[in-house]
């Protein structure tokens, strides 16, 4: 299927990757925009601050927010926005971090938005106060969080709030903005899988987020590795005093203006908790350079492409016997997926047997699998080729129809 002069050499096998932008098999392809940009920007140096400044106009200009940055994936993004909502502009909060000292240090956000992720929150230094309750998961009620809720868990050790955005699960994010601003608190949004659509990378800005971040490597396409942040012009600052490598004499500190006012700090910063984050300048090329053709692209073509290549697969698998299929549209994730359930009698396997023997071959087929004990797998189009679709169907009928 693919021949890969790259991994073949190293004996690793590639990925069909049927299961849309996860990061554990690669994220998403990087578009050739981002590639080139790479290419042209390790052949000379820049300093890393006049960059990240650039980028921050660009991202500024395209999220509505005061600034920008280019940070180590969505998840790095989360690490320094919190390390910026601790420290503000403190040089000595910066330099203790994670230890908060006796610096407000709690996150409020509703219980049903934690996820794995939260442990970039912790990194920085703060401790999660999770609100609300479980009860519509559950079906015992019909709210997560109330306003009531933010609003007593709000005091003098809070340093901001945090909120994983998605559009099927509350609060309103506007509402959570009014609440935490009414107490001079930021928002922190988490929105790391949010676009497209490209109307989202403003969306949030506007709602009242302090700082929002997006992951480069998902829908966007840019380096694996990046992250986009959107934000006040103090955060932001903070951010980069917290990122940038910061070793330099004080007679010759010279950050460039907006990014870094340099008249407002007592001396040189050290480097920060964001340093273990490094972002190297062709990550931040390839980032801007994915993002403008991310914003070219016509959207309605692409969600076209994707319904007609999932409704294709469904189409085939529907015909194999012992499966079903059912077409979602785009509301647990930015594209449709078809849902492929399993009647293990009828198909002589059950939906796990098919999903661990696709990741065994060679190369190996990634499909959806976290509903998969329960009988059913999916297949999300946008990190196909046409011509990947028609292997997963055929490999997905052969693993079927070969042992039955
Ligand atoms: C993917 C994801 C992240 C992490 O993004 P990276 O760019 O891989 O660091 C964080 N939060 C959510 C909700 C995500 O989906």
């Amino acid at each position: 299927m693919h021949d890969n002069p790259v991994y073949d050499g190293l004996g690793v096998p590639t990925v069909v990757n049927a299961a849309g932008t996860k990061t554990r098999i690669g994220g998403s392809r990087m578009r050739s925009a981002a590639v080139k940009a790479m290419v042209e920007a390790a052949k000379d140096f820049v300093r890393l601050s006049d960059l990240q400044a650039a980028a921050s106009e660009r991202i500024a200009d395209v999220t509505g927010a005061e600034a920008g940055y280019v940070t180590n994936g969505a998840a790095g993004g989360l690490l320094l926005a919190t390390a910026a909502c601790i420290a503000g502009g403190d040089p000595a909060v910066m330099a203790r971090l994670p230890d908060t000292g006796d610096r407000p240090n709690e996150i409020v956000m509703p219980r049903t938005h934690r996820t794995g992720y939260d442990h970039a929150l912790r990194t920085a230094g703060a401790e999660i106060v999770d609100i609300g309750t479980n009860d519509r998961a559950l079906g015992t009620g019909a709210r997560d969080v109330e306003r009531w809720e933010y609003r007593s868990a709000f005091g003098a050790d809070t340093a901001a709030v945090a909120h994983v955005y998605k559009a099927y699960q509350g609060p309103p994010l506007q509402e959570v903005c009014e609440l935490a601003h009414e107490q001079g608190l930021p928002v922190i949004v988490d929105a790391a899988a949010e676009v497209p659509p490209a109307d989202n990378l403003a969306w949030f800005t506007e709602q009242g987020a302090d700082v929002v971040v997006f992951s480069g490597g998902k829908g966007i396409r840019g380096p694996q590795t990046t992250g986009m942040l959107a934000g006040r012009a103090d955060l932001v600052e903070s951010v980069a005093l917290q990122h940038l490598d910061m070793h330099a004499a004080d007679a010759v500190w010279d950050p460039p203006a907006p990014l870094i006012d340099s008249g407002a700090i007592d001396g040189v910063p050290r480097q920060g908790i964001g340093r273990p984050l490094k972002v190297g300048r062709e990550e931040i090329v390839g980032l801007l350079a994915a993002l403008e053709a991310f914003l070219d692209e016509d959207e309605e073509a692409l969600t076209t492409s994707w319904h007609r290549r999932i409704e294709r697969i469904a189409d085939d698998l529907e015909a194999v016997r012992g499966l079903s299929t059912a077409i979602h549209d785009a509301d647990r994730s930015v594209a449709p997926v078809a849902e492929i359930s399993v009647d293990a009698e009828a198909a002589g396997i059950d939906a796990v047997g098919v999903v661990r023997r696709l990741r065994r071959e060679d190369p190996r087929v990634f499909v959806g699998a976290d509903a998969v004990s329960e009988g059913t797998f999916t297949i999300n189009p946008m990190c196909l080729t046409d011509e990947e679709a028609t292997y997963v169907s055929d490999r997905i009928e052969a693993v079927v129809d070969g042992d039955r």
